[in-house]
Order: C-alpha cells, then sequence, then structure tokens
C-alpha cells in the first residue's frame, strides 16, 4: 500500500490525474477557508512530519512501473502544498520519471511571494493558483488566512510569476453564497485576472461538505458571474445539483461574436446553449470558423481570430 501515491481520479479539469499527498497525517495549511473539504483546523505555516523526496519518488516509480502513465501526476497535500521545505527537490526528481505524463501542483497561491516557492512552482507544467476575493476583506472572509498575509502582495507575486513562468497557468475562483458571490466582489477578481493574465480561469462553487456551514450557489448564478470574466478561458465546473440554467439561443453570427469574447468548454457548451445553437457551433467548427485549443488538458472552442 502506497503512504503517499493515491488515485487515479478522474478530474474533469486535468483528466487522468495521479495524486501525491505531501501531509498525509494532519493537516497542514496557512488557510483555513470556509469551504475546506477537509477539517477545519488553525492555520499553520509549516507542514509537520515533512516526508523525504526519496520515499516519495520511489512510490511513484513503483506506480508507473506497473500502470500506464497518467495526463496528470498532481501534487497536492492535506493542506497546502507549497509549504513543504523540499518542494523544489522533489519536483526535479518527479520531472526525471515522468514520462509522457505533465505535472500539475494545487496551491492556494499563499506562498507565491516566496523566491524559493515561485523556483519550484516554475519546474511544473500546471500550476493551480486560487483567487477567491481580491479585497482583503472579502479574502478574510472566506479563506481565513495566517495574520499577516495579504491579497494585494499575492496578487502581485502571481503577476511577477505569470512573467516568469512558461508552463499553463490555472487561476481557480470558488464561489460561496453571500460571502463571495456579489458583482462587486466577483469584479474585483476579474481586474486582478486580467494583471496576472493566467492561461485559464477555473471558476465553481461549493461541491462537497464544506468545513463550515456554507452554501453552494446556483449553476445559474454561476454563470452570470462567468460573464464578467469577458476576454479569458474561463471554464465553469457546474454542480449535477445546482439547478437548471436558462439555455440561450444564438445566431450565427452572435455565436461567432460571443466566442471571439470568451472561450467556452464542451461543458459549458451543452450546459448553456439550445440544441440549435449548438449544431451551429458544431457546423462553425467544422467550417474552421471556431477552433478547439487546449489548456491545461482541457479543450476549449473559441472564434478563429483569437489567438490562443
Ligand atoms: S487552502 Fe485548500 S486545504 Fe487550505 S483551508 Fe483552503 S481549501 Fe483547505
Amino acid at each position: 500500500m502506497y503512504r503517499y501515491v493515491f488515485g487515479p481520479v478522474i478530474s474533469r479539469r486535468f483528466g487522468l490525474s495521479l495524486g501525491i499527498d505531501l501531509s498525509p497525517d494532519k493537516k497542514s495549511c496557512n488557510f483555513d477557508c470556509l469551504y475546506c473539504e477537509l477539517e477545519r483546523a488553525k492555520p499553520a505555516n509549516r507542514i509537520e512530519l515533512e516526508p523525504d523526496p526519496e520515499d516519495i519518488v520511489k512510490e511513484l516509480s513503483d506506480w508507473l512501473s506497473k500502470n500506464s502513465y497518467p495526463d496528470v501526476i498532481t501534487i497536492t497535500a492535506n493542506g497546502e502544498p507549497t509549504l513543504y521545505s523540499r518542494l523544489e527537490e522533489l519536483i526535479e526528481r518527479v520531472n526525471t520519471i515522468k514520462g509522457s505524463s505533465k505535472t500539475l501542483i494545487l496551491s492556494s497561491g499563499s506562498m507565491i511571494g516566496n523566491v524559493n516557492v515561485r523556483g519550484a512552482l516554475k519546474k511544473f507544467d500546471i500550476v493551480k493558483l486560487s483567487l477567491d476575493a481580491a479585497d482583503q476583506k472579502t479574502f478574510e472572509k472566506i479563506d481565513r488566512p495566517l495574520k499577516g498575509i495579504e491579497v494585494e502582495k499575492l496578487i502581485e507575486s502571481m503577476v511577477s510569476f505569470r512573467r516568469e513562468y512558461r508552463g499553463t497557468l490555472v487561476l481557480e475562483v470558488l464561489v460561496v453564497a453571500n460571502v463571495n458571490d456579489r458583482e462587486e466582489v466577483i469584479q474585483k477578481v476579474v481586474e486582478a485576472c486580467r494583471r496576472i493574465q493566467p492561461d485559464r480561469v477555473d471558476i465553481s462553487t461549493v461541491d462537497r461538505p464544506p468545513a463550515y456551514r456554507v452554501k453552494p450557489v446556483s449553476n445559474q448564478r454561476l454563470y452570470n458571474l462567468s460573464k464578467l470574466f469577458e476576454g479569458l478561458n474561463v471554464n465553469v465546473a457546474v454542480r449535477k445539483d445546482g439547478g437548471d440554467v436558462t439555455k440561450i439561443h444564438l445566431d450565427k453570427d452572435d455565436i461567432i461574436h460571443t466566442f471571439k469574447n470568451r472561450a467556452y468548454t464542451y461543458s459549458d457548451i451543452e450546459h448553456l446553449f439550445d440544441e440549435c445553437t449548438k449544431r451551429s457551433i458544431s457546423q462553425l467548427l467544422s467550417e474552421g470558423i471556431l477552433m478547439e485549443i487546449s489548456v491545461g488538458n482541457l479543450n476549449f472552442v473559441k472564434a478563429k481570430s483569437l489567438t490562443s
């Protein structure tokens, strides 16, 4: 039985994902998010009982020798993986054995201001950082960070990181009802995203039992908020029980205009548009007027004149 390697799991956002947990014994995180799937815990700034990279790599090599390579090897933690002091050493070693898989890290972004952490992150193929709010008041309310963490400094560091990083940068925005779901709050996140210039923005809501008594927003609300992210590749993660979304009808000219402003995933197309619009989208794709692009193992459709 493995101690650090788990899965693989099918991730709608990243494909077949094999996980590596850097703190299997205890939650170690410098945030205490309202929506966390783990138990509530006082924020901490280190991982207790850090694993040896050697032990992790041994397990990973063993798994890879017995199975086909997953789409992504995902470094995560029972908490925040960038608190791991030997992250750079680990990713360098994982990169030597990853074969055709891409490396991915799921981070809150809380340590992005640390130059050593940024150095380690640059060695991943895909980096996912969270940005639930861009104003300090809402940030503290939803993410409940360790005292002294300022969201504006995190955003500035994300901007610098984007300039240095050649891989795929994904930002995740998790929307919680009555906490960060007002348009003014999300508009500030959009402005921060425009400064950071990620390759993709994933917008989602509470999906699994959260640490605190908070509620998800409806799928319709998520789609309405996603419209604010004009010009960015936005992926909306809908919930199965998140309510129906009003189907939209667009004629061909409107489709082209709309898809110039925003790229849509196939899942969003399925949820948002009526049958007639979906047929027109397929036709425009086959005529080459719309095109498909892949960002972090997720396919988007956008108007051809836009670059990816
Ligand atoms: S950053 Fe992630 S692990 Fe940490 S409290 Fe928030 S959701 Fe939980």
